[in-house]
């Protein structure tokens, strides 16, 4: 079972597990997706679409949980924060509650959110963050670290088979156009000749792991055995700045697009890169991909998509 299978990452998650031959269920209420990222998948004879909102109870037989069910751009999960803090906390209760009934292995997509705006860099599992609980990003850092709390308890309670996997900024094909993140919008306004809008001057990094090698992380976090639960960070640790990441994508656009600057959002994190020394430890996992290929390939798939 995928839950938030319909968005971003969770369709590259079904996809893959229906080529491994699982039978997979896909549960999303298209909160911040629509169907479109699995039409493809639509006449598998082993895959399964169901509409359901996670924070109401749930009973199917499963025997893997990969919980990704949670808005995860900002102007998806502020246009509605009750909801989303409900998504991870009651989201996260309800599937734990049916991993616990049906003896299920259940994967949680937390996020380096977590360490809100770290005053450690590199951001390692054992730093405990820097989050405003009371910001307009609260909602989801503050609803995540507590999927993480319910995560551990039940594991300590329960002794369930739990993996907590902290993915750090994750782009690729089957990004929302409009879901206002930086490389889908960088990307969907160079190829518009629309400006760039670059929030503040530029100087904030992030570190961009592409979805095929996110997909590969938490798949073999998924595969490992009881004793590892992690949490665990999964992300690419070579770091740009937002200035370099415009002037890319405009360089493989060919866009002559402009910048224009606009205000840095409240608790915009300035840095922000994984140290993922236990990734490559106990999962023997590191991301493949450049940004520079990644990025190619998902300019290929915003310029084939309709406009309309
Ligand atoms: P996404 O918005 O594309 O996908 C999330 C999916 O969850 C959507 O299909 C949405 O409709 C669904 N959803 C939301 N609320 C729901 C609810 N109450 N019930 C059922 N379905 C619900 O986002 P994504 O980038 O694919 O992110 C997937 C997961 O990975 C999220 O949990 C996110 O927090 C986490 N994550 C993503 C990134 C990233 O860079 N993309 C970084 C860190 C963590
Ligand atoms: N739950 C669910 N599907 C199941 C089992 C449980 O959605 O197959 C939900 C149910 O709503 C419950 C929650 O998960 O409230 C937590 O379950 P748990 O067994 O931990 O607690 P309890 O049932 O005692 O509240
Ligand atoms: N950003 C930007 N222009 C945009 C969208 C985002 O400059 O059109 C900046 C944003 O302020 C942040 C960085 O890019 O510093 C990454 O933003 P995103 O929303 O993609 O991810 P997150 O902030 O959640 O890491």
């Amino acid at each position: 079972m995928v839950t938030g299978g319909a968005g971003f990452i969770g369709s590259h998650i079904a996809e893959r597990l229906l080529q491994q031959g699982h039978e997979v269920l896909v549960v999303d209420n298209f909160y911040s997706s629509t169907r479109r990222n699995l039409t493809h998948l639509f006449e598998h004879p082993n895959f399964e679409l169901l509409r359901h909102d996670v924070t109401f109870p749930l009973y199917v037989e499963v025997d893997e949980i990969y919980h990704l069910a949670c808005p995860a751009s900002p102007i998806f999960y502020q246009r509605d924060p009750v909801q989303t803090t409900k998504t991870s906390v009651l989201g996260s209760i309800n599937m734990l509650g049916l991993a616990k009934r049906t003896k299920a292995k259940i994967l949680l997509s937390s996020t380096s959110e977590v360490y809100g705006d770290p005053q450690v860099h590199p951001q390692t599992e054992d730093y405990w963050g820097n989050v405003n609980p009371i910001g307009i990003r609260s909602c989801y850092d503050e609803g995540k670290r507590c999927a993480e709390t319910l995560f551990f308890d039940y594991r300590r309670q329960h002794d369930m088979p739990v993996k907590v996997a902290r993915i750090f900024n994750t782009y690729g094909p089957r990004m929302q156009p409009n879901d206002g993140r930086v490389v889908s919008n960088f990307i969907v306004q160079a190829l518009a000749g629309e400006p760039l809008t670059m929030y503040g001057d530029g100087s904030q990094t992030r570190s961009f792991c592409f979805v095929d090698d996110m997909v590969d992380g938490l798949m073999s976090l998924m595969a490992t055995p009881h004793e590892v639960t992690g949490p665990i960070n999964i992300g690419n640790p070579v770091e740009f700045t937002m200035l370099e990441l415009a002037e890319l994508v405009l360089e493989l656009t060919g866009s002559s697009s402009e910048l224009v600057h606009l205000p840095l959002p409240q608790d915009d994190p300035t840095r922000r890169r994984p140290d993922i020394t236990q990734a490559t430890e106990v999962l023997g996992w590191e991301p493949r991909a450049q940004l520079r290929a990644g990025l190619q390939r998902t300019i290929d798939y915003f310029a084939a998509l309709p406009t309309s």
